[in-house]
């Protein structure tokens, strides 16, 4: 991806400050979304990691990871799995709990969504804390999936969630 539409992607990214609730300084990407080259080229960076890892399915993360990744999953040609918030999915799930901030959250999976040793990579919007990705990442491996990587649009340096996701590999392709 050439420089200057990364840079053009980051400047499209708005800030809203103290959003859900105070202290936090939410990335809304609906800029983003809205316009048609600026969703392309944010499709674009994932296609460009993802491809050459040549996965079997791609996951996504509940709800920002289903944007990019159902499209990463279509144009590879492969499979997509979602990683919902608990109680939205229909079938037997596979359950891993993370802290927050204030309490607790669980995310889930399908227990028949990956074949014995599948490659998969994850993809999510937003890297933060990364308890949310780390969960996700657990859970695949628990299925028995080869998880190759987690990818993010934008990781928040400053909270860490590089530490929290050691040993899983990850990229982020804009970093604030
Ligand atoms: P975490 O588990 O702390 O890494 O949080 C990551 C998840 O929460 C992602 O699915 C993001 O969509 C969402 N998220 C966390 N912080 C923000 C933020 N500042 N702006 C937008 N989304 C966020």
């Amino acid at each position: 991806m050439d420089t200057w539409k990364l840079e053009r992607l980051q400047g499209a990214i708005r800030e809203i400050p103290d959003f859900p609730k105070p202290g936090i300084r939410f990335k809304d990407l609906t800029p983003v979304l809205g316009h048609g080259e600026l969703f392309r080229d944010a499709v674009q960076c994932f296609l460009e990691a993802a491809a050459p890892l040549q996965p079997e399915i791609v996951a996504g993360i509940d709800a920002r990871g289903f944007l990019f990744g159902s499209i990463v999953a279509y144009e590879l040609g492969v499979g997509f799995v979602p990683v919902r918030k608990k109680g939205k999915l229909p079938f037997r799930c596979r359950s891993a709990s993370y802290q927050l901030e204030y309490g607790e959250a669980t995310v889930e999976i399908h227990e028949d969504a990956f074949k014995p040793g599948q490659r998969v990579i994850l993809i999510d919007d937003l890297l933060a804390t990364g308890g949310t990705a780390a969960a996700a990442g657990r859970l695949i491996t628990e299925l028995g999936a080869n998880l190759l990587e987690v990818q993010f649009l934008i990781e928040l340096t400053q909270l860490g969630g590089a530490t929290h996701l050691a040993g899983i590999p990850h990229r982020s392709f804009l970093q604030f």
